[in-house]
């Protein structure tokens, strides 16, 4: 029997989601067939409950539906029902729809084991407030930031968002105009889809400098505007492609009970990436 999820999202086309899941279900030998699926925010409830009715185990959600997939489950994991987001489904052996977040783990794996750049008593960024950045809230706090400042367009989400996790250590939200008030950041993570219109978030000149880490969710073949600008004020930077495997992985395992190892995707991703 072959298991099958899928990823649902919009746009979804660029998504390498089903490249990663195929490869983890061939290296750990598991039967498992991975699509896309694109929705709209009127039909995704449908959208979930259709996919699930015509035999798929779970599905992974992504932008914009992060915060709308909480309202399709019957029930949650502590973390996401806390972040008020869900980018795994599962359908559990109940019969229940169990939503789950995973990119915080993905996150946190990625910067701190992949890039050796850890957290803990760090000054973080957060730019965003979406369906990922409520997802990796809590992970970045139990590495012990010094303080983690949200950062978001419209500032009533960042500033409500820092309120949920205000007992979980220095957590604070605004607006991007208040960022000119503030130090510069030892780790910046982009969490906003700004890159994906190719539009340049408008941040002061001294936000970073040469030991900050500019870290951007989006993957692509080249360096977001979002990489460029960090660059040109001495930041190292990455891009999402090790948060879209780790967090993958960690939804594998919640699936399939095995977590694959996450080394061998890269040499095939960074091949379609060119
Ligand atoms: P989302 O829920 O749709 O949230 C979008 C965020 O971007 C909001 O904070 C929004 O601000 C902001 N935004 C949109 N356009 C903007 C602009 N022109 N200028 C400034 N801010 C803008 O999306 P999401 O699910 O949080 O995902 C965010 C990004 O992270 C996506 O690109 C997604 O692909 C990426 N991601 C990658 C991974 C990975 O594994 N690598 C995992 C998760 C997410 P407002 O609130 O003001 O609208």
């Amino acid at each position: 029997m072959i298991n099958r999820y899928t990823v649902i999202g919009q746009p979804i086309a660029h998504s390498l989601s089903p490249v990663v899941h195929q490869l983890f279900g061939e290296h750990t030998q598991r039967k498992i067939k991975y699509t896309r699926t694109e929705s709209t925010t009127e039909t995704f409830d449908t959208t979930v409950r259709d996919w699930i009715a015509s035999g798929g185990r779970g599905c992974n959600v992504t932008s914009p539906f992060k915060e709308q997939a909480v309202q399709v489950c019957d029930r949650l994991s502590r973390e996401a029902h806390r972040a008020g987001s869900v980018n795994t489904i599962h359908l559990h052996r109940d019969g229940n729809l169990v939503g789950h977040t995973t990119d915080g783990p993905g996150l946190v794996a990625d910067i701190v084991k992949n890039w050796r750049y850890p957290i803990a008593d760090k000054r973080v960024l957060l730019l965003g407030a979406g369906g990922a950045a409520r997802g990796v809230m809590q992970a970045i706090l139990k590495q012990s930031p010094s303080m983690l400042h949200i950062a978001n367009r419209t500032a009533e989400k960042a500033v409500a968002l820092a309120e949920i996790f205000d007992d979980l250590g220095a957590v604070s939200g605004s607006g991007y105009d208040a960022l000119g008030e503030l130090d510069a950041f030892d780790i910046v993570i982009n969490a906003t889809t700004s890159g994906m219109s190719g539009t340049m978030l408008v941040l002061p000149e001294h936000l970073m400098n040469a030991g900050s880490l500019a870290y951007d969710m989006t993957y692509a073949q080249r360096d977001t505007p979002f990489m460029l600008w960090a660059q040109q004020h001495g930041a190292s930077t990455a891009n999402g492609l090790g948060m879209l495997v780790e967090q993958a992985a960690e939804s594998f395992l919640i699936w399939e009970d095995v977590r694959p190892k996450t080394r061998m995707v890269y040499p095939r991703l960074h091949e379609m990436l060119g």
